[in-house]
């Protein structure tokens, strides 16, 4: 499989330029030429399949020659060995619970893909490379956790300051070794803006062999597509309508779910669930796509104003709003709706929700109407991740997992840095 730039058709990636890079030279995104289709006999054996098993079918006709069958076998055993259970909240309503990996939210499912990938890229190389991810708030420790101890590889997070929850921030500044965690004056757009100007700093790519995490990494979205399929399987109920809903931010989620409907996946539709944050939700209802700056709210992973997918959305349907209206419904929600959410379904069937998935769940409310259908709405962290708020909004104490409980007692490291791109390239060079 190859890869162009959604800035330029025209050039040729492999695999594993696309990976190493994160983003094309011309600052595009890396699409693959063509999409797969999967054929009948895949989705006959779905219900019997691992997520691993899933993994390796799906992935290897992305990655072509630059990872070995066997390697990647290994990769996909390795990175998916965590549950990823479909669970019924409500009569026809189920919970995809993305959370069981060790950070507690879907992103590990990406990060630990592609982290094993650039490892066994790094391997082959023998180059050191740094890792350079902005997060809203899990990315970060997701990756990082990914890349914990392993050689050749420095990952430096860039956080929001006072915009991630108090264990988000020890997740990301309690791991030490080869990981670093900035602490940055700003929001989360003001990272992400920083690290997209260090990838185009020729100087700064020069000495430091930078590759990005963020969700633009084509390794971290080609995962985000399996458990659509995994789930698909779980539920294994092919003379129903399925319909799932996915809380955005970057999009990055639910474009691995769009993709996995181009390879097949009969998925009638898609929700683009959000917060108040709603530049998707707005385009989708009147074709403007207008980005703004972002806007805090308790599902503090969803703050962003400028998602960094929608072109890649785009790409998937060929520019063409109409067919992304035909596979995309949009949703948005606010936090006071959130809350009851979380409250209403605690107290009626006793599932707790994170404030993410309940913006999930709602969305999938709006839209499921018809007999014969089914909804999942993706779960992307353990609700623990946002103790506060859920323990204030339930009224009770909430369980801590025991990897989430770890983080807890050790001391916090950052660097603070001013939002500007000058004083991490300072930080950078020192
Ligand atoms: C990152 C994140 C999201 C948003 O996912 P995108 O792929 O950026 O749309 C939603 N919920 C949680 C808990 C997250 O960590």
């Amino acid at each position: 499989m190859k890869y162009y730039s959604t800035n330029n058709k025209e050039l040729r990636y492999s695999f594993k330029e696309a990976v190493l890079k994160g983003l094309a030279p011309d600052n595009g995104l890396f699409f693959p030429v063509s999409i797969p289709q999967l054929g009948n006999d895949f989705f006959k054996c779905l219900p019997n399949m691992s997520m691993s098993d899933i993994g390796y079918e799906v992935a290897r006709s992305f990655v072509g020659e630059d990872i070995s069958d066997y390697v990647l076998e290994d990769i996909t055993k390795d990175a998916f060995n965590f549950k990823i259970p479909v669970v019924e909240v409500e009569k026809e309503v189920y919970s995809l619970e993305l959370f069981h990996g060790p950070t507690c939210a879907f992103k590990d499912v990406g990060a630990r893909f592609m982290s094993r990938c650039l490892s066994a890229f790094s391997k082959q190389s023998g180059q050191k490379i740094t890792i350079l991810v902005a997060t809203s708030g899990d990315t970060g420790s997701a990756v990082a956790n990914g890349f914990l101890g392993v050689d050749g590889v420095d990952v430096i997070i860039l956080y929001p300051k006072d915009k991630v929850s108090k264990i988000q921030e020890q997740q990301l500044t309690t791991m030490g070794g080869n990981i670093t965690a900035l602490e940055v004056d700003g929001n989360f757009d003001d990272c992400q803006a920083m690290v997209k100007k260090a990838f185009a700093d020729k100087e700064l790519n020069t000495k430091l062999n930078l590759t990005s995490a963020n969700s633009i990494n084509i390794a971290r979205l080609l995962p985000q597509s399996f458990y659509y399929f995994y789930a698909w399987g779980q539920l294994n109920s092919i003379d129903k309508e399925v319909v799932v809903s996915v809380p955005s931010g970057n999009y990055g989620n639910l474009s691995g779910g769009l993709l996995a409907k181009q390879m097949g996946l009969p998925i009638s539709y898609f929700i683009a669930s959000s917060n108040i944050n709603k530049v998707i939700p707005d385009y989708l209802k009147s074709g403007k796509y207008e980005p703004k700056s972002s806007i805090s709210t308790i599902s503090n992973a969803m703050d962003v104003g400028a998602p960094s997918n929608f072109d890649r959305i785009l790409q998937l349907y060929k520019q063409n709003y109409g067919s992304v209206i035909q596979d995309i419904k949009g949703a948005w929600f606010s936090d006071k709706e959130t809350k009851l959410a979380v409250l209403d379904v605690y107290e009626r069937t006793g599932y707790i929700m994170d404030p993410h998935g309940a913006i999930g769940y709602l969305g999938l409310k709006k839209y499921l109407n018809k007999e014969n259908q089914l909804g999942i709405f993706l779960e992307t962290a353990h609700p623990a991740k946002f103790k506060d708020t859920v323990e204030k909004v339930l009224g009770n104490k909430i369980v801590i997992p025991n990897q989430l409980g770890k983080c807890l007692s050790k001391e916090k490291k950052s660097w603070i840095i001013e939002n500007d791109f000058s004083a991490l390239k300072n930080y950078l060079f020192r």
